[in-house]
């Protein structure tokens, strides 16, 4: 998912807990979006290879270009895992709080973009228990067919839930 959705979900989860800090509810929203930035090169160099804009991007590049980032895959799978999201917590749970509210906003990453992420090739779906190979197929849709419109509707609705939490 984009990382404008994911930043949003970040804000809606801590706009839940109003008893949070400022630092706190930041560290939240960085925890949702964090997962991807290992990531986000890989976009970069896909762009480059299908000579477009990355705001172009769509599924056909991915699984045509793919390859090229094929080693950028492996610490995607990695922060992408509930092994990581586990260990982060174990982490929050014996040293400090940051990484309990650091592992809220990834795991609700990792809880989007189980659903967001609907392949038929069994190897693009998502591993959440990397290393571990198995894969799990509970997709709803593929975010990279989503069409402009359909990201304005999604940070909308997040917006309107956002100032449904926050207003007094
Ligand atoms: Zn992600």
């Amino acid at each position: 998912m984009d990382i404008v959705t994911h930043a949003l979900s970040g804000v809606m989860l801590a706009s839940l807990m109003p008893e949070t800090t400022p630092e706190q509810k930041a560290i939240i929203v960085l925890g949702s979006v964090l997962p991807d930035i290992s990531f986000s090169k890989a976009y970069f160099l896909i762009a480059k290879k299908a000579k477009k804009s990355v705001f172009k991007l769509n599924l056909d590049d991915f699984t045509k270009y793919g390859s090229i980032v094929k080693p950028k895959i492996k610490s995607y799978l990695f922060f992408h895992s509930f092994i990581f999201l586990l260990a982060l917590l174990i982490v929050g749970f014996l040293f400090s709080n940051i990484f309990l509210f650091l592992s809220l906003g990834w795991g609700l990453h990792l809880f989007y973009d189980l659903l967001l992420h609907k392949y038929k090739e069994e190897e693009l779906r998502p591993k959440p228990f990397y290393p571990f190979k198995k894969s799990w197929d509970i997709g709803l849709t593929n975010a990279w067919m989503l069409k402009p419109r359909h990201f304005l509707i999604m940070w909308f609705n997040h917006l309107v839930i956002i100032f449904m939490l926050t207003i007094k």
